[in-house]
């Protein structure tokens, strides 16, 4: 058996359950395999868990069993029918045409994401160390849930640090026509499954989504960083009198119209264009919103890169709190893993001063239940957003302000 042997002190966090083994843990290893179980041996000698092995990335190891428990291919199958079973009996995802099925380690499966939109499956593969085994998780996937195509989409940076080449293409059944369509709260939602972000589609975000209902009707809405535009048509849906769907992306614009026409909605805008400088722009035009959703991507790749993200996350945010009508409500969001929440609602804090609005909290949001993640697995939690209502008391009357 493959052993890596960790060195003195190393050991808690793997006790704790963390599955991963970095390489400066580590004091010796056998060469490592892809696909072979490995042995995670602490110092004393005494067997941890066993894993996963990735000999070119940073993270060596990924644990899947912790404990005396051994690693076989039924375990990772147990583990796929267990992902599958609690979806299908929980009353907010048992209807839904379109979920994420595998969320990797928040469901026990390193590095492997699934999701389903209607009856296309879409399948990410990160991690080297499973890599070998994709073959055999797709397939238990495809025997449980039947699809009618299935999609690889294992073209993630992520897999440069894994030191594997990014794939993509149809895996099994006939490609997709277009976009591939799906039912979302209510309405047809379409995804371009072969070439969109990720996995074609924002599943993380479909409850926070189907909440902008309750504040939609009879507003003006800016939806910024709106990929296809889903919180747009559904405030349309829901009765806003008016809706700008923002992105940078022409092709999710593009997809966003087919949408809108495909559930005969009407009083959209599309804007192409870079989401900071437009909102500066409806700033020197006077221009103001009654709702404002903010889901920009990622803006902190890790740890190092916070500060920056700060600003990025604090000026995006006055400038929305700027452009809202007293009364407003901003739907924002923050996707980076390294910014806590704690963290991240002391940035909207800092936005507010300078923005001049007193603002007031009126809900949390997170990464949709189909997304979960483990308590001794933190780096698992990344989408943190928060429903914010400018008062009418006005703090100072600073129109434009900071840099
Ligand atoms: N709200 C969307 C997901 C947004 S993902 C949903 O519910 O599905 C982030 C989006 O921001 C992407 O569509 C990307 O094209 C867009 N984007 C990234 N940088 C941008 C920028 N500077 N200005 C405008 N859009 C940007």
């Amino acid at each position: 058996m493959t052993q890596v042997i960790l060195k003195k002190g190393r050991e808690r966090s793997v006790i704790q359950r963390h599955p991963w083994i970095f390489s400066g843990a580590v004091q010796k290893s056998d060469r490592l395999r892809p696909g072979q179980p490995v042995d995670v041996i602490s110092a004393g000698g005494r067997l941890l868990g066993r894993g996963f092995g990735s000999p070119d990335s940073n993270i060596v190891v990924r644990v899947v069993t912790f404990g005396e428990e051994p690693l076989t291919d039924n375990v990772l199958r147990a583990r796929l029918d267990d992902a599958l079973t609690w979806r299908t009996a929980h009353p907010r995802l048992k209807s839904r045409d379109a979920m994420r099925v595998v969320n990797a380690e928040g469901d026990g499966i390193p590095g492997f994401i699934a999701d389903r939109f209607g009856d296309t499956l879409v399948f990410q593969s990160l991690f080297a160390g499973l890599e070998p085994k994709k073959s055999l998780l797709v397939g238990h996937l495809v025997e449980k849930l039947g699809p009618a195509r299935v999609v690889e989409r294992s073209d993630d940076d992520s897999r440069d640090h894994e030191g594997l080449p990014k794939v993509a293409g149809l895996w099994r059944g006939e490609a997709p026509e277009g976009p591939v369509f799906f039912e979302e709260s209510g309405l047809t939602i379409g995804a371009d499954v072969m070439a969109g972000h990720k996995t074609g589609y924002y599943l993380d975000q479909c409850y926070n989504r189907s909440r902008i209902v309750d504040y939609a009707p009879g507003r003006t809405v800016l939806n910024a960083f709106s990929y296809v535009g889903t919180f747009g048509h559904l405030a349309a849906s829901a009765g806003a009198t008016s809706v700008v769907q923002l992105d940078g992306s022409a092709d999710a614009l593009a997809l966003s119209q087919k949408i809108a026409a495909a559930n005969q909605l009407s009083g959209i805008e599309h804007e192409q264009g870079d989401a900071f400088a437009r909102l500066r722009e409806y700033q020197t035009e006077k221009r103001r919103f009654e709702l404002i959703v903010l889901d920009p991507p990622k803006f902190a790749a890790g740890k190092g890169h916070l500060e920056k993200a700060a600003r990025g996350y604090k000026d995006i945010n006055r400038l929305a709190l700027q452009l809202l009508e007293p009364g407003g409500v901003l739907f924002t969001f923050s996707c980076s893993g390294a910014m806590d929440p704690a963290f991240f609602q002391k940035v909207l804090f800092q936005a507010s001063v300078e923005a001049g609005r007193d603002v007031e909290i009126l809900e949390h949001l997170n990464q949709d239940v189909d997304h979960p993640f483990r308590l001794g697995f933190p780096q698992g939690e990344y989408l943190k957003g928060l429903v914010l209502r400018v008062t009418r008391t006005q703090t100072n009357q600073r129109e434009v302000s900071g840099p």
